[in-house]
């Protein structure tokens, strides 16, 4: 698997939850969505009331889920955790929010993954604490309504363009998580290695946050491969030196770009000279799927403006030259 993926691989949610903070004070940056948070969760403690609906959105590894249980830690209710995909009938929801204990936080991650049979039992849960069951079929068939707790849903989602409007406006707080800055992944890169108690150089931690592509996943699971050079060379401590050794073995270049970010912007180079290129073109001259070159392979390359999307196909810019120190084509 990729080391510079947004994803979680399946051995990696274990060994996350362990690193996760566990409150406001702990979570570092997104300092516009944790003020406002901040002041909702204070003013739903003071009127003693359940916190409004919370929609988080942005691309994964950013800190959605570690964000919704802090906001359960922080009211001082209990989580309860399901995803859109996990839910596959209406009565699967409803057994979900009956469970509810009163100001519990219900978490439900890929939320833009609800079928819309199941966003419609929802919509009166969010909106008035119920839930409306139909029993019995045909001409016999009743509408009964049930009291929920009160609760609050937070939904996590890397698409919110996916969501339907009615369920987006059910959300009170919408808090869009951004990608973070290099001070700041230093900072969750020193905090990682305390808890897993190996010491870094601030540099260090600098390096690999340099390469971590904006994305705090990234940054710990860096850091855990860094560790592992460290180790095995019986050394306590990352030092600068160390972290860029081991980061070139670990073939991660200066921009968190890996083997496969270079096939793709040297195949268009090469072989399109620098675009425009249809993504079906690429598709096959590289060997990637058209769908996961646009969802995973793009995404990034596409923010730090090395690629560029126009109608008539992919294009590398300058940027793109200089990393690889080349000649910057003159297109005249
Ligand atoms: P996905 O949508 O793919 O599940 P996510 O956005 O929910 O991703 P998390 O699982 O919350 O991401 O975070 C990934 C890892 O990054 C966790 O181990 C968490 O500890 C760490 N992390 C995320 N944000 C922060 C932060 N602001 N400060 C410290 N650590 C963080």
């Amino acid at each position: 698997e990729r080391l510079v993926s947004n994803e979680a691989d399946s051995q990696e949610s274990y060994i996350e939850q362990s690193l996760r903070p566990q409150n406001l004070g702990q979570y570092i940056g997104q300092d516009k969505v944790k003020e406002n948070l901040k002041v909702f969760i204070e003013a739903a403690k003071m009127r003693r009331e359940t916190l409004d609906h919370v929609l988080l959105y942005g691309p994964p590894g950013l800190g959605k889920t570690t964000l919704a249980t802090i906001i359960a830690n922080e009211m001082g209710v209990n989580i309860r955790t399901t995803s859109g995909p996990a839910i596959e009938r209406p009565g699967d929801l409803a057994a979900v929010l009956t469970a509810l204990e009163p100001g519990d936080v219900l978490f439900i991650d890929e939320i833009h993954r609800l079928h819309r049979s199941i966003e419609e039992v929802l919509y009166p849960a969010m909106e008035d604490f119920c839930l409306d069951i139909v029993i019995g079929k045909g001409s016999t068939a009743r509408s009964v309504r049930l009291d929920l707790p009160p609760f609050t849903l937070i939904g996590a989602t890397t698409r919110v363009g996916l969501l339907t409007a009615p369920l987006r406006d059910r959300f009170g707080v919408l808090s869009r998580l951004e990608y973070y800055n290099e001070k700041q992944l230093a900072h969750i890169i020193e905090r990682t290695a305390e808890i897993l108690e190996v010491g870094i150089e601030y540099d260090g931690a600098v390096e690999m946050a340099r390469r971590s592509r904006g994305t705090p996943r990234i940054a710990n699971r860096l850091l855990r491969r860094v560790r592992d050079f460290a180790q095995v060379m019986g050394v306590e401590t990352i030092t600068t030196e160390l972290a860029v050794d081991a980061l070139e073995r670990l073939q991660v270049d200066k921009l968190g770009l890996d083997h496969i970010d270079h096939k793709l912007l040297l195949g268009i180079i090469e072989k399109f000279r620098g675009g425009p290129v249809g993504i079906d073109t690429i598709s096959a001259t590289i060997g990637e799927e058209s769908h996961t070159i646009e969802d995973v392979y793009e995404p990034y390359l596409l923010q730090i403006g090395f690629l560029q999307r126009t109608p008539r196909g992919r294009i590398v810019t300058d940027l793109v030259y200089r990393h690889f120190q080349m000649e910057v084509p003159n297109i005249d």
